[in-house]
């Protein structure tokens, strides 16, 4: 069965009203799913791709059939603007991105994208031109599995890249992002060129599959974000004493790694003690020398430590720092701290909070708040404009996988949470 089928087996068509149409946003989910498409029926769109360019390129010609203004940047980011029939430039603005990790799935992204565009189609169709301007972003490279980066797009339009390394970036076939760039139709000069005045932008809002369980586990089909967590991540290296693990004796050892693994053990306990939504995790880590008859020497591990909030979660930094620190005194070895990084979380403001909670009442759901703990362009967007997240519910949470699912039920019901969301902000 394809995407398309799939999508309509189970789907509910009293939920297309309003002009909001679920065999519409069926068909589109399953054209672009066919883009890239994997062995395993999976997404494989990787950033500045020729496949991440024919899906912007489909959207595209969806955005002019839709009446929208199409324009496209130089780091690739389409935009679709429909204008508003009242004088100013407010703008509203939604979407996502249409990359995918390797053989992702086929929400992450282009849901937030459609549903967009299937607002505006909503308007078309009922005959609605809205007051303030409207306008769809389709972000490049999100995800960036390719150059191991991400938030390309949107770190481009609002100017928060490091664009000398950034440049320098390489892909896993050694060719360098500008070289990619240049295979695309941009260069240098007019990526830097992409970043642009937001302030027109009275606010962004993405719609996004949660990627966890909670809508699941609460039976919602959509879900209020309710802050998105701002990364950091933190490299540690514990510096003991390598020597001969049959010479050395118990009580006269450094060993790094019983130290290390003393902190990953504690770690665990340290997010609640600051915020019920923080979270620290060790994910990565090297041991110097490695043999098997050789006291660890050194230990390389890297934590990640987030929070929706930034002072619960730079207080979860400090906690994490003062354990290493606290630990590595105990076995009498050293310790040393590198932040490789450390992105402020969004918080989403009270206001909109409130304009979303209605929204979900007139839709007869019940608002329940859902943090991000994953980064998405709204993360990125977020710092310079309110923003706000809805949440479409996940089956079993999965996601970068071809396992990944949302039924069109839910889908839908994104749409007109976000369509109501809009027009709310119109009056
Ligand atoms: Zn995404």
């Amino acid at each position: 069965m394809n995407l398309k089928d799939k999508l309509l087996h189970d789907y509910n068509s009293q939920l297309s009203y309003g002009g909001v149409n679920g065999e519409r946003l069926a068909e589109r989910l399953y054209q672009l799913s066919k883009i890239g498409l994997t062995e395993d029926n999976g997404s494989f769109r990787l950033g500045l791709s020729s496949e991440e360019k024919e899906a912007k390129h489909l959207v595209k010609e969806w955005m002019l059939q839709a009446g929208l203004e199409v324009t496209e940047d130089g780091a690739g980011n389409v935009f679709g603007k429909l204008q508003g029939n009242i004088e100013g430039n407010s703008t509203i603005m939604s979407g996502s991105h249409v990359d995918s990790v390797p053989n992702g799935g086929h929400f992450d992204g282009p849901l937030g994208v459609l549903t967009a565009l299937e607002v505006v189609e909503a308007w078309k169709d009922t005959n609605v031109t809205p007051s303030k301007s409207f306008e769809i972003a389709i972000f490049t490279d999100e995800e960036g599995a390719r150059f191991n980066g991400g938030f390309t797009g949107s770190g481009a339009i609002t100017g928060q890249l490091d664009y000398s390394s950034q440049l320098k970036r390489v892909d896993g076939n050694g060719r360098t992002f500008e070289e990619v760039l240049l295979e695309y139709g941009s260069n240098e000069e007019k990526f830097r060129l992409a970043k642009r005045d937001l302030s027109e932008v009275e606010l962004f809002v993405e719609v996004h599959i949660e990627q966890g369980k909670r809508l699941e586990k609460a039976n919602l089909p959509v879900g209020i974000v309710s802050g998105i967590a701002g990364p950091s991540w933190m490299e540690l290296n514990f510096y003991g004493e390598a020597g001969h693990a049959g010479n050395t004796p118990m009580d006269d050892r450094k060993d790094a790694l019983v130290a290390a693994s003393e902190f990953i053990y504690k770690v665990e306990s340290l997010p609640s003690k600051v915020s019920p939504t923080a979270v620290a995790t060790v994910g990565k880590m090297q041991v110097k020398p490695n043999g098997v008859n050789v006291i660890p020497g050194q230990v390389t591990l890297y934590v990640d430590i987030r929070d929706i909030f930034e002072d619960t979660r730079d207080s979860l930094i400090q906690l994490v720092l003062e354990l290493a620190k606290e630990i590595a005194e105990k076995h009498h070895i050293s310790v040393t701290n590198d932040e490789m990084l450390r992105i402020k979380p969004v918080p989403i403001s009270k206001e909109l909070h409130e304009k979303l909670e209605k929204t979900f009442i007139k839709n007869n759901v019940q608002p329940l708040y859902v943090p991000s703990g994953a980064g998405h362009d709204a993360m990125i967007i977020g710092n310079q404009v309110p923003t706000a997240m809805i949440f479409v519910r996940s089956k079993d949470g999965i996601s970068h996988n071809p396992k990944e699912w949302s039924s069109l039920n839910d889908c839908v019901m994104g749409v007109h949470v976000l369509k109501d969301f809009i027009e709310s902000l119109m009056r």
